[in-house]
Order: structure tokens, then C-alpha cells, then sequence
């Protein structure tokens, strides 16, 4: 029985807070303790998504599912940009339609999200069917006088007007540039002026335009998210995240609108991942070092290797990804893997009982206090490690009876409910998913290995992987 102190000092998770700049206790705006809001910035779908933009749809999803783990209910609203300087400019270049430009990346991206085994949010907004809200964010700004229109009849936000302005960057006041107007999406800290919040259509947008109230045009990208993550989340709520890039201009900005409209605080936490290098390099197209999924895929490596990948490093600090980096995934996973079957055999159908949860206590213990201290998967993979480490002594002592084999299993599956590698089943592959890797592997004996890629490709999205090994190929469940 606790008592009343004990209860006081539970642990609670913290996170490194960029607002505050401080590693702070969660607590939830549900009076409850229960109900935690979540917003992530979603992708802009122009192009294929790169392994950095994962990094962070990754880290994102290992903050929710650690916070479902901590028993709150979260509502993950992710939205789609889906109009925005980038994509338009695409369009003029490509000629395509914007509307299939952004279908064919959505769809794509939420491939990708599958094969990374990525929870999908629970609202999935996207800009262009939601003007009518962004609208009357714009027209409330207006109303306050935080927002005017501009000779170029494009509507801007005043920086002036909003004393807070600079607040998540930390940019001095001395610094800004009000009344200073910069129309395009991205611009560094030094360009903070009054940004667009609805840009009036020139001959670049073609025909991608909407009826406003200041004439036809559209939405810059900040209040997009502004308006989406307040419909799906109310006017405050408890979490909003991204990659560091876009703490500034973009969440600045949408604090700057949001509270400015509304007269309330925004978002209690911000949290922002840290960027990826590559080779030690930033990733860039020019260095021919840009890794897409396709591209890693095509390489034969996996969506769960992957995941590891792209999880194992503490979200704040710089990933180098590297190919030696993802084939120490893929061993790594191999050992954990190796040990989960072989504790699957000793098992059997043994259930475990209360009295065995001593055996993992400390894998258990451990792993939570890891990711408690700001996610720190790193530390929580070092738990797991070291567990391994000793169970396989234990192992191979022949110490493990089938009711602490069960016990193990049963933590490792809980705990996979954060880190989302999944767990072998003993159960062999259905018929067809065993016909289809024959094929395959008929295809790869005839050397086409396209038709092959195609077979594998099926496969993964039936939730199986098929993995060359030297005994042959073998199945595993994803
Ligand atoms: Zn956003």
C-alpha cells in the first residue's frame, strides 16, 4: 500500500520542453490526467520523404506510443501539406495536376509509414480541405488588428502587435524586423518580419487558388497548421512536435497566430528532434548521399531494420546514418530475435503466473526509467541488451523454466508496444504468403529480379518480410 508521499513522488515522464528549455514534468491539460492531445507536423507531398524527414515521423511515434504505454489516451492529429510553396512550384515545373502530384505522395508516404510500422494518427487533416477554417483564422487576426493587407494584396501577420513574437527561438526583440514582409514559407531568423498568412495568387499559382474575403489567393504553410491542429485539438492543447527545422520560422509562427487570435496559450510542450546526418554529412541531393526508403528497399534492407535504425539514437541528439549503421540493425535485432524464438520453445504453451514478473522487474524497471528521462531509447536499448545478455547465460546454464520463459515473453511484448520491432510467431507463414516466396524465389533463380522486387514487395505489404539467409530464404512476420 503506497502512501500518501509516495503517491506524490511518482515518477512522472519529463520531456526537454524547447520552450521552456527545460526538462519538464508532463502533465496534461485534461483536469483527469488522462486525455493528451498530440499534433505532428506532417509531410509536404511533393516528392518521396527522405530518412531525415523519418527520423522525426520515427522519434514521433515512439512519443506516442510511450505515452499510450503510460496508460494516457492520446489523440494524434498529423497533418498533410498539401499546398505550399514547394509543391507549386513542382506543379509549374512538372506540369502535373497539384491534385495528383499531392494524391500520389500521400500515398506513398503512408507506404512508407506502414513499412516503418508507424502508427497512423488518429486524424489525418489535409490543408486544402480545410480553407474554410484557415479562412476564419485569417478574418479573427484581421478583426484584432494583428493582420493587414498589404499593397500586394497579400495579408501578413505583424510581428509588432504580438509581444511574444521570437518566444520559442529566442530571437531578441532588437532583432526583429517588423513591418518588414516576407511572403515566401521558409526564411532564417534573420528575415523575421511580418509573414504571409494568406498570399494573394500571381501567374506562378496558376490556377491554384481559393475565394477569400481579401480576394483570390492561398494559404501560407503556418497558418494551415494553426487552423488544423485547433480544429482537431481546441484552441490549447498538450503537445506539438517536428523536426528542429522547423522550429523556426514555422511553430513560431503558428504560436504567433494562434494566440494572438485566441487569447490563450497554444501548446503546453514542444518537442523537436534532433537532424540527420549521413556519413557524417548533411544529406543533400548535390552530394548524392539522399536516401529515400525506395533507395534503402532496393538495397535489401528492411522497414523494421530500418525503424531500429532510425529509433536508436536519443531523439535530441544528431543520427549518422550510415549502411554499416542499418546492418548493426539488422544484427541487432537478429539477437533479439534469436533469443525471443528459443524462449517461444521453452515455453510452449505455458502461461506465466504473478509470481515470475520477478525475473524481469529490472528489464522492466530499467527500460521505463529510460524513456521517463526524456525518451532516452538509447539507455532503454542498453536495458534490453544487458537482459539479453544475462538470459542467454541463463540460457545456456539451463536455468529457465518454461513459467519464467512465458514471463520474459509477456514483458518483451509489452515493451514492444513502444519500440514497434515486433515479435516472431512461432506459427509458420499461410499458404499463399509461402506460395508467393516461392515464386520470388523462382523469379531471383531466373535472374529477374524485378518481378522478383515486386513478389517481395507483396509480401511486406501481406505483413511478412522474406530474408536470404544461407539455409535459404526464410519468412518472418512483420
Ligand atoms: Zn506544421
Amino acid at each position: 500500500m503506497k502512501n500518501c508521499f509516495e503517491l506524490l513522488t511518482l515518477n512522472f515522464v519529463k520531456f526537454f520542453n524547447t520552450l521552456t528549455r527545460n526538462l519538464d514534468e508532463f502533465r496534461p491539460l485534461d483536469p483527469a490526467g488522462k486525455r493528451v492531445g498530440l499534433y505532428t507536423c506532417g509531410p509536404t507531398v511533393y516528392n518521396f520523404a527522405h530518412i531525415g524527414n523519418f527520423r522525426a515521423f520515427v522519434f514521433e511515434d515512439l512519443l506516442r506510443r510511450y505515452l499510450a504505454y503510460r496508460g494516457y489516451d492520446v489523440l494524434h492529429v498529423m497533418n498533410i501539406t498539401d499546398v505550399e510553396d514547394k509543391i507549386i512550384r513542382t506543379v509549374r515545373q512538372t506540369g502535373e495536376p497539384m491534385r495528383q502530384l499531392t494524391a500520389r505522395f500521400t500515398a506513398a508516404f503512408e507506404d512508407d509509414c506502414r513499412a516503418l510500422n508507424i502508427l497512423p494518427p488518429h486524424q489525418q487533416p489535409r490543408a486544402t480541405e480545410h480553407i474554410a477554417e484557415i479562412i476564419a483564422l485569417i478574418r479573427a487576426l484581421m478583426e484584432k488588428g494583428v493582420a493587414y493587407q498589404a499593397p500586394d494584396k497579400s495579408v501578413y501577420f505583424s510581428i509588432a502587435k504580438f509581444s511574444r513574437y521570437g518566444q520559442l527561438k529566442k530571437i531578441d526583440a532588437g532583432q526583429l524586423r517588423s513591418g518588414e514582409r516576407v511572403k515566401l514559407d521558409e526564411y532564417e531568423k534573420e528575415s523575421a518580419g511580418d509573414f504571409a498568412l494568406w498570399k494573394a495568387r500571381d501567374e506562378a499559382d496558376g490556377d491554384i487558388a481559393w475565394e477569400s474575403p481579401w480576394g483570390r489567393g492561398r494559404p501560407g504553410w503556418h497558418i494551415e497548421c494553426s487552423a488544423m491542429s485547433m480544429k482537431y485539438l481546441g484552441e490549447s492543447f498538450d503537445m506539438h512536435c517536428g523536426g528542429e527545422d522547423l522550429v523556426f520560422p514555422h511553430h513560431e509562427d503558428e504560436i504567433a497566430q494562434s494566440e494572438a487570435a485566441t487569447g490563450k496559450p497554444f501548446v503546453r510542450y514542444w518537442l523537436h528532434c534532433a537532424h540527420l546526418m549521413v556519413n557524417g554529412q548533411k544529406m543533400s541531393k548535390k552530394l548524392g548521399n539522399f536516401h529515400t526508403l525506395r533507395d534503402l528497399f532496393a538495397k535489401g534492407f528492411t522497414g523494421r531494420e530500418l525503424r531500429y535504425t532510425l529509433l536508436g539514437e536519443h531523439y535530441r541528439r544528431p543520427l549518422n546514418f550510415t549502411l554499416e549503421g542499418v546492418e548493426a540493425a539488422r544484427a541487432s535485432l537478429a539477437r533479439i530475435d534469436e533469443l525471443l524464438v528459443k524462449l517461444q520453445e521453452i515455453a510452449g504453451d505455458t502461461s506465466p503466473n504473478a509470481g515470475d514478473a520477478a525475473g524481469v522487474e529490472g528489464l522492466v524497471g530499467g527500460f521505463e526509467a529510460a524513456l521517463d528521462d526524456d525518451l532516452n531509447v538509447s539507455a532503454a536499448l542498453g536495458v534490453a541488451f544487458d537482459f539479453i545478455r544475462d538470459t542467454n547465460k541463463a540460457l545456456a546454464a539451463g536455468a529457465l523454466k518454461p513459467d519464467g520463459a512465458a514471463a520474459v515473453l509477456q514483458a518483451w511484448q509489452r515493451l514492444d508496444t513502444v519500440l514497434g520491432l515486433g515479435v516472431p510467431q512461432r506459427a509458420d507463414a499461410p499458404a499463399d504468403i509461402v506460395a508467393l516466396a516461392g515464386q520470388r524465389q523462382a523469379a531471383r533463380k531466373a535472374k529477374d529480379f524485378k518481378r522478383a522486387d515486386q513478389l517481395r514487395d507483396e509480401l511486406k505489404v501481406k505483413g511478412w518480410v522474406v530474408e536470404d539467409t544461407p539455409k535459404g530464404p526464410k519468412l518472418k512476420q512483420i
